[in-house]
């Protein structure tokens, strides 16, 4: 579902990931760990697209949901351009030839450790525009404010949020644990094939690190989805059981293993293994 090869990128004029390999498949969890100032959050900043973030070697491609569902011929006609022109032969999406809306709207979500507040703008009507545009992107139908309106309440439910503060501007007063059901709520309205969730867990007392843990197995441990965690810890991991785990060490993958790795680590630390 993504290939990540060779990826060298810079920030600054400063290089930051160095030569960074990955491949993840539908239906898998990888979780990413890794020393502070490894590269981690610039991984997650590269696939979704953030100025200032250039990419100086290497690709990326994703073969989004929507290209599985339906023909070659079906996806050609009815998605938008963008998505059209940065496909290859074989039909996988070249992701760096993409503006961040348009890989949302290929399918992937970021959710990051500070969630961005928006003054003036409700969450619902945020989510419905971006919904809708992904959708148009796609080539698929707008949802119905009555549609999207059950949709909202069932996912604001499943994450204990109230649908009052579904209407507040989006995070702004929210508290660390609002933010990240709220973002989970995002989450589970787009109904992305792909997330790279950046240290969801980071501030969160056990009961919500338990509320965004079995969010994101509900929304996301899905056959044909897969997700990318960067956390420095095994207690989400516990709950949201990793496939595959890396160590991202000098801006690449040094190490790869299944769920036994995130637990080694946590008895040894980093020091032994990224050096
Ligand atoms: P991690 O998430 O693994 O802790 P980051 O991706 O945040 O690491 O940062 C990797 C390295 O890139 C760090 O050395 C950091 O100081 C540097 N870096 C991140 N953003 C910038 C920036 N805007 N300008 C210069 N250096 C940056
Ligand atoms: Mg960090
Ligand atoms: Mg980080």
């Amino acid at each position: 579902m993504l290939k990540i090869e060779n990826l060298h990128a810079e920030v600054d004029g400063k290089q930051i990931l160095n030569g960074l390999s990955l491949e993840v498949k539908a239906g898998e969890v990888h979780a990413i760990m890794g020393p502070n100032g490894a590269g981690k959050s610039t991984l997650g900043y590269v696939l979704g697209g953030r100025p200032g973030y250039e990419v100086t070697e290497g690709s990326v491609l994703f073969r989004p949901r929507h290209c599985e569902e339906r023909s070659d011929a079906a996806i050609h006609g009815a998605e938008d351009g963008l998505l059209r022109s940065a496909r290859n032969d074989d039909g996988w999406i070249n992701l760096l030839a993409l503006d961040p809306d348009a890989r949302a709207a290929a399918g992937l979500f970021l959710g990051f450790q500070y969630p961005v507040e928006i003054p003036g703008v409700s969450n619902v009507q945020f989510l419905r525009t971006a919904l809708n545009a992904q959708r148009r992107a796609r080539g698929e139908e707008e949802i119905s404010a009555g549609d999207f309106l059950r949709l909202s309440r069932e996912q604001a439910g499943a994450l204990d949020l109230s649908m009052d503060m579904l209407k507040r501007p989006v995070n702004v007063g929210f508290s660390g644990g609002e933010k990240k059901r709220n973002e989970m709520v995002q989450m589970g309205i787009l109904d992305p094939t792909f997330a790279v969730l950046d240290e969801t867990d980071s501030g969160l007392d056990i009961d919500a690190l338990r509320v965004v843990g079995e969010g994101i197995n509900r929304i996301m441990r899905k056959a044909d989805k897969a997700v990318l965690l960067i956390t420095h810890y095994q207690r989400l991991l516990d709950i949201v059981a990793p496939d595959f785990v890396h160590v991202l060490a000098g801006g690449r993958i040094v190490k790869s293993g299944g769920p036994e790795l995130a637990l080694e680590l946590e008895r040894e630390g980093y020091g032994a293994i990224a050096a």
